[in-house]
């Protein structure tokens, strides 16, 4: 397979796990990734927004709150490879990820399909009282109301965007739970490289007193909805059984082990929350790294997990003819590479030239995989040696760094914590005082 390496020398940042902070900084600055200023900038200063700044993204900011910035290695996404900033405070997710990667990537990386980039825009009515002929109303009027909502929003249009669609949705009442009937117009917009809120959001207070008119109801919410059922991304890969052979499991076993644990996660939403988890880990390390709003993605991904009428797993695991391990992602996810914050903050900006200034498909193509390749090393782990041996090591690290190591005693005080009969802060207190 041809891979294109995006002018980035890879062969600079091969075992970059095992390189000590300073090492990592110059291995991305020979293969090309950084600048002599921003590797200048990530030694000695860091990320952190300046004050100046920050006090006009937030009311009452009083400082910066920092979460550490890490790299996912081994992507190869499309048949390009793709170094993926991940902003995280749990231990392991990255290791996972690049782990995953590194099978998944032996084995060809992964496909992705995205979907056209649509926004649904939501006005919500009350008091309608004729909801046929109301709806009837508002679809006779599309083009107009398409029209005023790119009026509201010119410049979006001449971006290329723009409100494309319109549909109704009545709401029935509810009596039992003494819910009215309501009226909601949706609109499908496309916001272009944006995440769209604002767009959105202007455009259903631009278009809300016509829609008033036309329907003799009261605008009651007039916001986007952040279930993006037209943004969608999915990601697929293809692992031969071979390649997942590990400690006493044969690949076919450790194969067939991952795909039962997939159907117990569709089966058992107790189990769906905790295997949704896990594709969260990398998708929303990712999404704030990329100065995205990881709340948005968030509440969207859950509703989506549940849109069959039951909480399920997002992703699917199943056997090819050829007895390969499949496994597929989809994912609703309305990000954006410009506006928000994501021009502002200084890790974002990073965050977005690390990964070679994607466009906003090629950032969901980006973050789809990552969610696939973290559920597969997660339920890798869980169905062979259970994933506290990786974790607990990592959580070493923590507890030595949280009783008062610093540099070298941090690897020392966590291998003797690993020995220690009681891994706590206590022991590893007491492991510090004894050195
Ligand atoms: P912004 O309003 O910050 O940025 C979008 C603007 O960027 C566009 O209106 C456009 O303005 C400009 N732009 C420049 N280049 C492009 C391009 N190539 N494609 C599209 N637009 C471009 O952000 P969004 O509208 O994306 O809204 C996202 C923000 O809204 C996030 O911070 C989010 O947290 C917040 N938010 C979220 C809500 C929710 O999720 N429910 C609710 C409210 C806010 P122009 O064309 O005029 O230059």
């Amino acid at each position: 397979m041809r891979r294109r390496r995006n002018q980035m020398d890879t062969n600079k940042l091969s075992k970059f796990y095992k390189k000590t902070h300073a090492e990592k900084i110059s291995a991305l600055k020979e293969a090309g990734v950084i600048s002599l200023e921003e590797a200048t900038v990530l030694t000695e200063d860091g990320l952190d927004l300046d004050p100046s700044v920050g006090e006009h993204m937030i009311e009452n900011y009083i400082g910066n709150y920092s979460l550490p910035l890490g790299i996912s290695t081994n992507f190869v996404i499309d048949d390009n490879e793709v170094l993926v900033p991940m902003a995280i405070e749990e231990p392991s997710v990255i290791a996972a990820a690049s782990f995953a990667a590194k099978i998944i990537g032996s084995a060809g990386g992964f496909t992705t399909a995205v979907s056209d980039r649509l926004m649904i825009g939501q006005v919500t009515l009350k008091n309608v009282k004729d909801m046929e002929q109301a709806a009837q109303n508002i679809k006779a009027a599309e083009h107009n109301i398409l029209e005023r909502a790119n009026e509201a929003h010119p410049s979006i249009v001449k971006r290329g965007g723009g409100a494309k669609a319109l549909e109704t949705r009545i709401l029935e009442a509810d009596p039992e739970e003494n819910i009215p009937a309501f009226l909601v117009v949706h609109l499908h917009i496309d916001t272009q490289e944006a995440m769209g809120a604002n767009i959105v959001n202007t455009m259903m207070e631009g278009i809300a007193p016509y829609i008033e008119e036309l329907t003799g109801g009261k605008a009651l919410l007039r916001i986007l909805s952040n279930y993006a059922t037209e943004c969608l991304a999915t990601a697929t890969c293809t692992i031969p059984a071979h390649k997942l052979k590990t400690g006493d499991y044969t690949g076919e076993a450790v194969r067939d082990r991952i795909i039962e644990a997939s159907q117990v996660a569709l089966a058992d939403p107790y189990r769906a929350v905790t295997h949704n988890k896990g594709i969260m880990n990398g998708v929303d390390a990712v999404v704030v790294a990329s100065g995205n709003d990881w709340r948005a993605i968030e509440a969207g991904v859950h509703a989506y997990a549940a849109r069959s009428g039951q909480y399920r797993a997002l992703s699917k695991w199943q056997k090819n003819d050829q007895g390969d391990l499949v496994g597929t992602l989809t994912l609703p996810l309305a990000i954006g590479t410009v506006g928000g914050s994501i021009s502002i903050h200084p890790g974002a900006k990073l965050a977005h030239k690390l990964m070679m200034y994607p466009d906003a498909k090629r950032l969901e193509s980006i973050l789809v995989s990552v969610g696939l390749a973290q559920n597969f090393g997660a339920v890798r782990a869980l169905v062979t040696d259970g994933i506290q041996k990786g974790h607990m090591g990592l959580h070493a690290r923590s507890l030595a760094i949280s009783a008062g190591a610093k540099g070298e005693h941090v690897e020392l005080i966590a291998e003797q914590l690993k020995k220690a009969p009681h891994m706590n802060l206590q022991t590893a207190k007491e492991l510090l005082n004894n050195l």
